[in-house]
């Protein structure tokens, strides 16, 4: 997790900074001197839509629509659920499939998301990864008057945007902004943080970066940040269960033999605790910080500095490294 540091008082008329649980997390929006109720209530109307477009654990969202025909056949879709898979294809492609859309089924069968998880078998693993490929899901752009399309090829696949969709929500909520001429705001979709415009009195904006070996609240470090820019963190501390044996299983799930000691189809292990990426857009930010984390330290930056994103990572031992620009605007705190 992150968080947007910019404490201020405003005059009376204007609301303070608003939170909803929105897509199963904290949706948290400060609108500063442009916060009225009729706009927050825009905004967060605007996420709940989204996620009816693009939830995977909604029976009745736009998402649900296309795995129910996996293998059955091609669906329409809207612009937004078009958008978000080409670009998932599109850094599926460019990780080498470290970030795979087509993860549903292995999301849902260590089912981290709910009261009673457990640790599959390796045989059920074993399976279930033969269902999950980036080149089986077929997108047709729209054209001509016909909507875009889409198609999963083989029946049990399912995709789950949870690493893409709460960034493309934050773009979506920056558009109304821009929109409504609001000068300043900080949106923070559990995690996923968009700073909008230049912060009151000028000066950078500072965003916090949690430590993951701490609870809630304590950062391992603050980053300095001019404006319209997100930074979004993928972790293995907020998301997890501990497994019959003790171990600890968290959310992210390695999809390549990265050569270090994560296993396909398995939590990935390689001594990460978090991977905060810098973007000009939170969709990009989100896929690229769980992209990067699969990925590992040295591919990870590799990939993140060819994109054109800053990075920071935050290994076991609480050695943090990153990109030059990211280590430029970061500044630890103490302990670290
Ligand atoms: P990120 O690193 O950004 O994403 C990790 C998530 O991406 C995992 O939880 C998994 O879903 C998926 N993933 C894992 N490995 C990979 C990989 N290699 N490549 C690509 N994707 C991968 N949670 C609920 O419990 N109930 C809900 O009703 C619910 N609704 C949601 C609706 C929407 C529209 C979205 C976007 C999320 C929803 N979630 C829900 C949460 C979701 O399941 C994830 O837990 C969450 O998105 C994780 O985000 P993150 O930023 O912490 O991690
Ligand atoms: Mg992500």
């Amino acid at each position: 997790m992150i968080f947007g540091l910019a404490a201020c008082s405003w005059p009376d008329r204007t609301i303070g900074a608003q939170s909803e649980i929105v897509m199963d997390t904290v949706c948290h929006i400060d609108l500063f001197e442009s916060g009225t109720a009729e706009l927050y209530r825009d905004l967060f109307t605007r996420l709940r839509e989204l996620e009816h477009v693009l939830s995977a654990y909604r029976e009745d969202s736009e998402l649900a629509k296309l795995n129910r025909n996996a293998g059955l056949e091609a669906v329409e879709i809207s612009m937004e659920l078009y958008a978000v898979l080409e670009r998932a294809l599109y850094f599926a492609e460019i990780s080498g499939g470290a970030f795979d859309p087509t993860v549903g089924p292995l999301v849902k069968l260590w089912d981290i998301n709910s009261s009673h998880p457990r640790v599959p078998l390796d045989n059920e693993i074993q399976a279930i990864l033969a269902l999950v490929n980036w080149q089986d899901l077929e997108l047709t752009a729209p054209r001509d008057g016909y909507a875009a399309r889409a198609f999963l090829k083989r029946q049990g696949m399912a995709v789950d945007l949870g690493a893409i969709a709460k960034g493309f929500a934050a773009d979506q909520l920056v558009k109304i902004l821009e929109e409504q001429g609001v000068p300043r705001a900080i949106i923070n979709l559990g995690g996923d943080i968009y700073v909008w415009g230049e912060r009151a009195g000028g000066g950078p904006w500072r965003i916090a970066v949690q430590d993951p070996l701490a609870e809630q609240g304590i950062f391992a470090g603050i980053l300095y940040l001019g404006g319209d820019i997100s930074v979004v963190c993928s972790g293995v501390y907020e998301r997890y269960f501990t497994g019959a044996d003790g171990k600890s299983y968290h959310h992210i799930l390695g999809l390549m033999e990265n050569g270090i000691d994560s296993r396909r189809g398995y939590p990935v292990e390689n001594h990460l605790l978090s991977v905060t990426v810098i973007a000009a857009s939170a969709m990009d930010a989100d896929a690229l910080s769980t992209a990067c984390f699969v990925l590992g330290y040295e591919k990870g930056l590799e990939l993140a500095m060819a994109f054109g994103a800053e990075i920071l990572f935050i290994f076991e031992d609480k050695a943090i490294r990153g990109s030059p620009g990211a280590l430029d605007v970061f500044s630890p705190s103490g302990v670290y």
